[in-house]
């Protein structure tokens, strides 16, 4: 198959005007300019016409199991109380109100061009009632231990043989130790071992907040009081930083996905350096929160690999990943084509899928979308990613792993 637009965009090489992309089966085998990567003889052409071409957006942070809690819980209040919030609203979904949720995060995602998604499960129970994920999607199982301690690892082995019996379902299953306030470092060192053992990725959620930083640092504050009437031992509070209590205990691998990191200690940039871990910045919920500008900066010049999600719909109000690069261009100063990078080449590594998705090149992945440009006449020289980061239509293609994925 042989797909032509007027744009093509592989962000792993320059664009190409009059683009031509061949897919066979799963995978990209060529791209180039139109004029030279012609049809073989018996090929399929796809004309995609005035629209640019370029690889599926990658969410490297999401939550579809709270989808149906868009707007339920009101912007800029305290962490602690959104937390409180997002705790009442869990325990007054059904079984059947979580699939509705995981199937509408999936349409919004589909809408928006997104082909990858790392999702975090907290209902692994869920996994048997869903259908086939349209989309590439991670499966991260949340493991929480500070109240009940789960038989974590009987549940582990229930989604691995799930997971085993589910080869049908693209891109793969790991954990998700849900923060160092509500996950052991037990729980941390089990992520870890899968991953050493299985080449599990894991993904958790560190230094969102102030008062996680209050709590770690200065063994003080509403969520270090909150948790301590829940009963957790605070006696790992007070002694440095929530990243350097996990680092220090050499719980956090490079397959490791780390979310927010917006309240670092001096000490924490080398620290989440040497890990080789990857960073996942929420801009949009992160401005939800109103917290302290992102140490994107800092965190860049020390080598950091920093990549791209949207967090749930209870800290947000799209799960468009467009949206997400135009906040951060805006508060960052950043170029579209770095922005588009961070989404798509930084979430590939993030996923340890560096070369496969993410870009246009042979060997790659058929994960592509295509946005259709703005009615004609369409000024010749504008800039290929500034269309895409400032589009805001849905796409006229989404291919997953060379199949076409249907906009319902
Ligand atoms: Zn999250």
């Amino acid at each position: 198959m042989l797909y032509l637009a007027d744009v093509v965009l592989p962000v792993s090489s320059p664009p190409l005007l009059r683009g031509a992309v061949r897919v066979e089966g799963p995978e990209i085998i060529a791209v180039g300019p139109a004029s030279k990567l012609t049809a073989q003889p018996g090929e399929t052409v796809t004309d995609l016409g005035a629209c640019t071409l370029l690889p599926g957006l990658i969410n490297a942070h999401c939550h579809l199991d709270y989808t149906r809690f868009k707007g339920t819980i009101a912007p800029k209040q305290s962490f602690t109380e959104w937390i409180k919030n997002i705790n009442a609203l869990r325990r007054s979904f059904t079984t059947e109100d979580y699939i509705d949720s995981i199937a509408e995060g999936f349409e919004l995602l589909k809408q928006s061009g997104a082909t990858t998604v790392a999702n975090i499960e907290a209902f692994p129970e869920l996994l048997p009632h869903l259908p086939v994920p349209p989309l590439r999607t991670w499966w991260f199982l949340e493991l929480i231990d500070v109240r009940v301690r789960q038989d974590q690892e009987e549940t582990l082995h229930g989604a691995m043989s799930f997971f085993e019996h589910h080869k049908d379902w693209l891109g793969g299953f790991g954990l998700s130790p849900h923060a160092p306030y509500t996950a052991s470092v037990d729980l941390y060192r089990l992520a870890r071992t899968c991953s050493e053992k299985y080449g599990m990725l894991s993904t958790t959620h560190i230094a969102e907040s102030v008062e996680e930083h209050e709590m770690f640092s200065h063994a003080r504050g509403a969520l270090h009081d909150f948790l301590g009437g829940l009963g957790r031992d605070n006696s790992d509070c007070g002694q440095g930083s929530s990243l350097s209590h996990l680092v220090e205990h050499g719980v956090i691998a490079e397959t490791c996905i780390i979310a927010h990191l917006n309240y670092l200690q001096d000490y924490d940039y080398e620290l989440v350096a040497r890990t080789g871990a990857s960073v996942v910045h929420c801009p949009k919920c992160h401005t939800y929160f109103g917290h302290a500008p992102f140490p994107l900066k800092a965190l860049r010049e020390h080598g950091v690999n920093i990549c791209l999600g949207t967090d749930s719909l209870a800290s947000n109000n799209s799960l468009d990943m467009r949206s997400e690069m135009r906040e951060v261009q805006e508060f960052h100063g950043l170029s579209d084509r770095e922005v588009l990078e961070m989404c798509l080449l930084n979430g590939a590594r993030a996923l340890g899928q560096a070369g496969k998705l993410g870009q246009i090149s042979p060997g790659a992945s058929a994960d592509l979308v295509a946005f259709a440009h703005e009615a004609k006449p369409d000024a010749p020289d504008v800039d290929p990613y500034h269309r895409v980061v400032h589009s805001r239509k849905e796409p006229t293609l989404l291919l997953v792993n060379g199949r076409k994925v249907e906009q319902s």
